[in-house]
């Protein structure tokens, strides 16, 4: 399983089942029965827990999977899924976005990329099993990177990209290469700032104007520091406007102050330092950032007037 780094997890249990193993080997070369006990236990132990590991069927999913490389990835598939005419357009697709985002972001990804082919978004969530699902621990940025508005996600420990067969799958591999670039700028820290670049480059820097759904949201939320909570960011009622508000925000601020200014801000906000950073890299405050793109895009300024 090249290209798939072993999971932490299942690390630990391969570790835990060699010890296991010296166990039993040491009880039963001298005949100790509760030596001998505990390495069937710990054996017991160790198989359950990576039989019940969120990462066992992904594993063994990618274990079975055909490869079709490509310059900087390689994608990943079951026979069944994809006719042999249509994978080549797939790969094609993939090619395609990776070497242009290689000329967007100037570098190429340190690692060979997978790119897991799936019949449908369902087929990943019942197969990474957890993954969509687990609300707040650390995967939940990945979590949330994983559901909308896209049904493919990054995994969360590997360079992996699971990928649905659909009819967006070019837009979305787009997307879901450019947070594995960006993540050689800076942290994946706010999804505002992650989701916002992500949606900027698979949007082609285009600036469609915000949805009326996007503005109303604008205005309930306040200001855009509100945003800088993830959970907010991703509450049900709002994370379709989030992607377009972000998306339109990252635009704004490319065009305005350049792709390098904006990279040297991405590489610095982390948490507890976003509006130093933002202040730092862009010489002015979020607030007055936000007072002139709303300007730019029309939305009214904010103010208890418009709330209502
Ligand atoms: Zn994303």
């Amino acid at each position: 399983m090249s290209g798939v780094k072993l999971l932490p997890l299942w690390r630990f249990w391969l570790v835990a089942g060699l010890v296991a193993f010296q166990i039993l080997l040491l009880a039963v070369s001298h005949d100790r029965p509760v030596l001998n006990c505990m390495g069937v236990f710990f054996i017991l132990a160790f198989a359950v827990s990576i039989y019940r590991s969120p990462d066992f069927d992904f594993l063994l999913y990618a274990a079975t999977c055909r490869r079709l490389p490509g310059r900087g990835f390689v994608l990943r598939f079951k026979v069944r899924l994809v006719e042999k005419k249509a994978l080549q357009t797939y790969a094609d697709f993939c090619q395609r976005e990776y070497d242009d985002l290689v000329r967007l972001f100037g570098f190429s990804l340190r690692h060979q990329v997978s790119i897991y082919l799936f019949g449908s978004a369902n087929e990943i969530k019942r197969i990474t099993r957890t993954l969509y699902d687990l609300p707040c621990d650390g995967k939940f940025k990945i979590t949330i990177q994983a559901a909308l508005p896209h049904s493919a996600c990054v995994h969360p420990d590997t360079d992996a990209i699971l990928m649905p067969v659909d009819e967006e799958f070019q837009t979305t591999v787009r997307h879901e290469l450019a947070h594995l670039f960006a993540r050689r700028i800076g942290p994946e820290d706010f999804l505002f700032k992650c989701e916002g670049l992500a949606m900027w480059v698979e949007y082609q820097g285009q600036s469609p104007r915000l949805s009326d759904h996007a503005i109303s949201v604008l205005k309930e939320m306040k200001t855009l520091e509100s945003f800088l909570d993830d959970t907010l960011f991703f509450a049900p009622s709002t994370c379709y406007a989030s992607y377009e508000i972000a998306r339109s925000f990252a635009g704004f601020l490319i065009e305005r102050f350049g792709w390098a200014t904006y990279c040297g801000f991405y590489k610095h906000a982390k948490h507890g330092k976003f509006l130093a950073a933002f202040e730092e890299a862009f010489s002015m405050t979020l607030a007055d950032a936000e007072a002139l793109w709303r300007e730019d895009i029309g939305s009214e300024p904010k103010s208890d007037a418009c709330i209502s």
